[in-house]
């Protein structure tokens, strides 16, 4: 079915409230009921546990009804699905992505601003199509792509989103031209970045109170600060510490007040360490953390949302002080790694691919390279209920208010039917288009290439 038609029908599926893909020929349920699907014949990775066999998944409507060992007994009008043996899995999660980053910062610089969307749209349904069914957006104006998305009106992942990322002047968000006049100087320009919405600089408590409450303003699910140097830009270091404990604090009370948490961006131990005494919950890279800083997170039960994919082939065209930083960020990564496992701190699963679809569609190379520190288990663990737990911190923010990454009644049905054995090899995934023969989100089917339903 070409584009068109495929968008048109998904959009009709939505309105009446059966969000089902048309190539799946679901026969109509009467308007009384919501529509059923029955999975059998699968292996079971519930999110947790070693996979089991035999067991069947019945759907009904956007959620799992029933998860058993036994049989269950298709109604009239529900639709059987055969996994074939294949494995049952819950959908990915991708806890940091940047789904409006589809062009490099020189590119983005002489395009429309609705070229640029239309990219992050192909850029959504891509990431769906790799088995990401949820991804936490942490930086980037993509409030209008989730919400559309949630309508039903073009496929992608269920997405979180953080809104601007807030930085310092200076800091990692602060992406002026060196010749821009100072921020102080009345009538200053504001950079591209904070002109689209993909960041903001906040300079003391005022002004970050306000940053952040700009962001919950808009939808935004937790909140997004830049709190060290980082790699990707030029002029800061990373071994910076960025914003002071107040407006650390700051930014925790305007979030906590709104039933959220805060999350920062940062590599250093020091910067690290101020923001969780100023209450943070989670931790973004963390490349450089020391054993100190690490030990402090598993006793607080401080998340790590790490990512490994972007340090092994840095963006093309940075300069050599960028190279330099994505160099050091690589070559602390294999202790970081060892040492966040020794001491048990919840590591999550996140990817930070960068300035363009090509790139971005190295998403899931990130399962290949954890199996240097992690086994199958944990790997699939950390992309499904470990993300979920990191993204429950949303509390009353939480745009989905039902469980995602487990298999269990009650949760999301958001799965994947995979093919091949990821518990023997977890780099069959970095092939999605091969591994993953059905991907279901919220019980409407995005592919289904078992050969039975082609
Ligand atoms: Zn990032």
């Amino acid at each position: 079915m070409n584009q068109h038609l495929r968008l048109i029908a998904i959009v009709a599926a939505s309105l009446s409230g059966a969000l089902v893909h048309a190539e799946t020929q679901a026969t109509p349920e009467p308007s009384s009921s919501a529509p059923a699907t029955l999975i059998r014949n699968v292996r079971i990775f519930d999110g947790r546990n070693e996979p089991w066999s035999g067991g069947e998944v019945l759907i009904v409507g956007d959620k799992i009804a029933q998860v058993s060992r036994t049989p269950i007994a298709p109604g009239a009008n529900t639709q059987v699905i055969d996994g074939g043996g294949r494995l049952l899995s819950p959908g990915f999660i991708d806890a940091h992505v940047h789904m409006n980053s589809v062009l490099t910062p020189d590119e983005m610089r002489n395009v429309e601003p609705a070229y640029a969307t239309a990219l992050a749209i192909k850029g959504a349904e891509a990431a769906l199509l790799r088995g990401f069914t949820t991804q936490r957006d942490t930086g980037g104006n993509v409030f209008g792509l989730k919400q559309a998305i949630d309508a039903g009106v073009f496929p992608g992942p269920r997405v979180y989103p953080s809104g601007a990322a807030i930085s310092q002047t200076s800091g990692h968000g602060d992406s002026r031209d060196l010749m821009a006049p100072p921020r102080f100087t009345p009538g200053a320009e504001l950079s591209l970045d904070e002109r689209l919405g993909e960041s903001v600089l906040a300079d003391g408590v005022p002004a970050m109170l306000t940053a952040v409450r700009e962001q919950l303003r808009h939808g935004a699910s937790q909140i997004k600060l830049l709190a060290s140097g980082g790699a990707s830009t030029e002029f800061d270091p990373l071994y910076v510490s960025e914003f002071t404990p107040e407006e650390l604090r700051a930014a925790v009370d305007a979030a906590s007040s709104f039933g959220t948490y805060v999350t920062v961006h940062s590599y250093n131990p020091e910067a690290t360490r101020r923001a969780i005494e100023a209450g943070v919950r989670c931790v973004e890279h963390g490349h450089l953390l020391d054993e100190a800083v690490l030990k402090l997170m598993a006793d607080r039960g401080i998340w790590l949302s790490t990512n490994v994919i972007v340090y092994e082939k840095p963006p093309a065209g940075i300069t050599p002080v960028q190279q330099a930083k994505f160099e050091e960020v690589w070559a602390s990564t294999d202790r970081m790694m060892r040492t966040a496992k020794k001491l048990k701190v919840k590591i999550g699963f996140g990817t930070d691919l960068v300035y363009g679809l090509a790139n971005q569609a190295r998403q899931n190379r990130e399962f290949t390279l954890r199996a240097k520190w992690f086994t199958p288990l944990e790997i699939l663990r950390q992309a499904t209920s470990g993300n979920a737990e990191l993204l429950a911190l949303s509390g009353r923010r939480n745009p989905y208010p039902g469980k995602i990454g487990v298999i269990e009644p009650g949760a999301y049905a958001d799965l994947l039917l995979i093919d091949g054995d990821p518990f023997s090899d977890i780099s069959i995934l970095e092939h999605p288009e091969k591994s993953l023969a059905l991907i279901m989100k919220g019980g409407g089917i995005y592919k289904d290439s078992r050969p039975a339903a082609r």
